[in-house]
């Protein structure tokens, strides 16, 4: 079943949760809402599901718009971050739960529903758990049948609200592809809300930036990584290094390095922001007149095949306020082994890839 969203928009007393949110998704998809604490994802999710009205704007499901459609009818699936599964009942009773009170005439007949649930409990493995109670299974487990317990009824639209965020990282990874793995094979219409940037693209097929109640960039994985539309969404995504610069005549200048400014960026002069990601820093030892930013490294870190430095620029630039702050530089701990760096040597960082925002300029 496709989705789109309409001009959503919802306060909360004076508090503008959603700022009108336009969004059409796809039947099958998979798309994560992802955002900073705060941002409006479970508001919206609320919204599709029923369980929030929004003041503008509505939601259709195939086309049709679902004001008016209780909660009840529209034919959704939810798990929530801490789904409360009935204590009292054993596993197999918790996934039969929506099948058993289903109105009589829809109801399936006993074996019908035995077949069912252990099906869905095969889908999920853990047939196994059958009789055990939600008491006897770990954090990750309860998560499963939670799933196979949406799943029972069959919606045509599946919701889950940060659905591995009480669990350990471990656990998490697990779940996450085995949540692909799961969708690849029943391709339901499914929309989750996570704050964790690597969730969000490993799984979904869609990712949906929000920020402060408004979508700040849609796309694929790929398409939000490499291409970020924004400084929030950039910063967002992974660890990055903030420089400040002008740019001039389609040249920005950071810290006395050259990088290409953005094409639309015909701008005389303007302030500049250049985004550089920690692995796309290349470190070498200082020798004078090398190009790059000169810095002392003051802390190295290896751990397993990676290194991670913590560089302090040495010359402080007048044109970059954010000068004197750390920056961070990532790569294979072979390489830096090689280089025979140690603390306080002086080094120089060169941006192999940058990205540039720049910003409209006024003169003081
Ligand atoms: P988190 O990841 O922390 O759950 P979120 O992005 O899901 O955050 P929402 O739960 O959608 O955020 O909340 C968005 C904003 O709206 C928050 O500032 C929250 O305090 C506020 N809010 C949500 N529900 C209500 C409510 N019923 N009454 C008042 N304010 C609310």
């Amino acid at each position: 079943m496709s989705i789109e969203i309409r001009n959503v928009s919802k306060r909360f007393g004076d508090f503008q949760a959603l700022r009108n949110v336009n969004l059409d998704i796809e039947s099958g998809e998979l798309v994560a809402l992802l955002g900073p604490s705060g941002c409006g994802k479970t508001t919206l999710l609320r919204i599709i599901a029923g369980l929030e009205t929004a003041d503008t704007g509505n939601i259709l499901f195939s086309g049709e718009d679902t004001t008016d459609v209780h909660v009840r009818e529209r034919n959704v699936g939810f798990v929530f971050q801490h789904y409360a599964l009935f204590r009292h009942m054993s596993v197999f009773e918790n996934v039969a739960f929506g099948l058993r009170v289903k109105p009589r005439s829809l109801r399936p007949g006993e074996s019908q529903i035995k077949q069912k649930v252990m099906d869905l409990l095969k889908l999920v493995q853990l047939d196994w758990l059958a009789d055990r109670y939600p008491s006897q299974l770990s954090g990750g487990q309860r998560q499963r049948i939670a799933l196979a317990r949406a799943l029972a009824v069959e919606p045509k639209v599946l919701l889950l609200d940060e659905p591995f965020g009480a669990l350990d990282a471990k656990v998490r990874k697990e779940l996450r592809r085995w949540l692909r793995r799961l969708h690849d094979e029943l391709h339901v219409t499914s929309i989750f809300v996570t704050h964790d940037q690597e969730e969000a693209l490993e799984v979904a097929d869609r990712v949906v930036v929000i920020n402060k109640g408004q979508i700040e960039q849609v796309g694929s994985p790929q398409d939000v990584w490499d291409h970020p539309a924004s400084p929030f969404v950039y910063g967002f995504l992974g660890d990055v290094n903030l420089f400040h610069g002008r740019a001039h005549e389609g040249e920005v200048q950071v810290e006395g390095i050259r990088l290409q400014a953005p094409e639309h960026s015909a701008v005389q002069d303007s302030k500049a922001l250049a985004y550089v990601r920690p692995h796309d820093l290349d470190i070498s030892r200082f020798t004078p007149g090398a190009s790059g930013i000169v810095a002392t490294l003051t802390r190295a870190i290896v751990v397993g095949p990676i290194a991670r430095l913590e560089l302090e620029p040495t010359d402080s630039n007048p044109d970059n306020p954010g000068s004197g702050t750390i920056i961070e530089a990532q790569l294979p701990a072979q390489q830096f082994r090689d280089l025979g760096l140690h603390e306080g040597d002086t080094v120089v960082a060169q941006p192999r890839k940058a990205r540039v925002f720049v910003e409209d300029w006024v003169s003081p």
